[in-house]
């Protein structure tokens, strides 16, 4: 693609300029990725259970895990609230290796079945509340199972579906849906000016869009994959800066639906917080036992047995590790029991508020994504520190600076809230009892994390 500037462009937008140019380094770095996430992928499965006195640096299990659950998933959310889809559209292996599928499949249409709008909240739960009864964080093989199943399905998608595009990710791969939830909040994005595109002097060829996005359209950083490649076409593409609060205060009905709406409410805020608390509950503590011992004395004991396969419950006795049948019901009660209280609180308040404001809650609930991402990123930290502590590392201020990270981002959403509800200009009762159900819940949810750092 040709960039004729109309007038000089400042440094973002020539960043962005580039990438559109050099788009042959950043294919290099997709299969340079690829390959780093392949040998640690699949490698690990492979070898031994650590030793005790492995560390980090000598053992390439400890290494991969610490590289995707202590650095790459908190570091991907984070990268995704600031600068967009990045981590999507320029690093992902899985997109990369979806594409490169896709441009050499058979090239099918689109079926309606992959199209269905509940896929990034079902795919969302179900390999969050997999991940737990396998361990997916602790173990290789586990590891190998989720990620490299999900990178072989999403290879099979690309092979079957689109011509050179990424119909895995953008209607089926269970992040997706959660990346196009905290892009909203990134400061960075690709601006398109359409009244630029539409006074353009020649015609131009159509955006190689890998995502399927209209390009002329995109109103939002949510779908758009940050790879640059449609930077500076027809003049009117460009890498900026906007405000953080922007591209949500200006959503509409049509750019949230139902569907984006409850993986926000009962998938990042619901699930993912059962995920992220049950095994340090002292509550879950307390069932399990009480549930054990009323089997016990019932001599029901195939629910107490532990011979279930690795791949569908948490099985290595090597290192005196296994979950019994009874852990594989408790667990995901546990996380649905989470789920029902606080989606349950959410959801009721994202109505009441709908109803008090007129307007649709889906609209209203998209105040909740900078407490929703602040969460996510919090809890992924909880493992980061687990893993540090087995290194011998202890960080003494880092639950006082989730504490702040959280404080910060829940101040956000209720400032949000408020915006958002004064800008609609609703009266100023229901705009304050408006406010008010949004805010109830998400300070229990706020206690729910208070609990966690604090007092767990
Ligand atoms: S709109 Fe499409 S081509 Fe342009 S940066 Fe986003 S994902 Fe890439």
């Amino acid at each position: 693609m040709r960039i004729v500037p109309h007038v000089r462009r400042g440094a973002l937008a020539r960043l962005g300029d580039a990438m559109a140019r050099h788009r042959r380094i950043i294919v290099a770095v997709q299969w340079a990725v690829v390959l780093v996430y392949a040998v640690l992928v699949a490698v690990p499965a492979f070898l031994p259970v650590p030793e005790a006195g492995a560390n980090l640096l000598n053992n390439l299990t400890l290494a991969a895990q610490f590289a995707f659950w202590g650095l790459w998933w908190p570091g991907v959310i984070v990268a995704t609230m600031l600068f967009g889809r990045i981590w999507c559209g320029v690093l992902c292996p899985e997109g990369a290796l979806a594409e490169f599928a896709s441009r050499h499949g058979r090239g099918g249409a689109i079926p309606r079945w992959v199209r269905w709008r509940c896929w990034p909240l079902v795919a969302f739960v179900a390999t969050t509340v997999y991940g737990q009864l396998v361990s997916v964080y602790e173990y290789p093989q586990a590891a190998l199972l989720v990620l490299g199943g999900s990178t072989l399905a999403a290879v099979a998608i690309g092979w079957a579906y689109g011509r050179g595009k990424r119909v895995w990710c953008r209607y089926l791969c269970p992040v997706s849906g959660v990346f196009a939830l905290l892009a909203r909040v990134a400061p960075l994005h690709f601006k398109v000016d359409r009244e630029a595109w539409a006074a353009y002097p020649r015609r131009t060829p159509a955006v190689d869009c890998a995502p399927l996005l209209s390009v002329q359209q995109m109103t939002g950083a949510a779908q758009c994959h940050a790879c640059g490649r449609c930077a500076g076409h027809r003049d009117a593409v460009t890498l900026s800066v906007r405000s953080p609060v922007v591209e949500i205060l200006a959503s509409g009905p049509r750019d949230v639906g139902r569907a984006e709406a409850w993986l926000l409410i009962w998938g990042l805020f619901g699930v993912a917080i059962g995920a992220f608390r049950w095994s340090a509950d002292p509550l879950f503590v307390a069932w399990r036992q009480q549930a054990a011992a009323w089997l016990a004395e019932r001599a029901w004991w195939k629910l107490l047995d532990t011979d279930a396969p690795w791949w569908l419950l948490t099985h290595y006795p090597a290192v005196g590790d296994t979950f019994t049948w009874l852990d594989g019901l408790l667990i995901p009660a546990y996380i649905g029991a989470v789920t029902l209280v606080l989606g349950g609180t959410l959801q009721t308040g994202a109505w009441a508020a709908g109803r008090l404001a007129r307007l649709p809650w889906t609209v209203l609930a998209l105040a909740w994504v900078p407490a929703a991402g602040a969460g996510v990123f919090v809890g992924l930290t909880l493992l980061t520190q687990t893993q540090l502590r087995a290194e011998g590392v202890y960080l003494p201020w880092l639950d006082t600076a989730r504490a702040a990270v959280l404080a910060l981002a829940f101040a956000a959403s209720l400032a949000l809230a408020a915006a958002r509800l004064a800008r609609e200009r609703v009266p100023p009762v229901r705009a304050a009892l408006a406010w008010m159900a949004l805010a109830v819940p998400l300070a229990l949810v706020g206690a729910a994390w208070w609990q966690q750092l604090f007092r767990a």
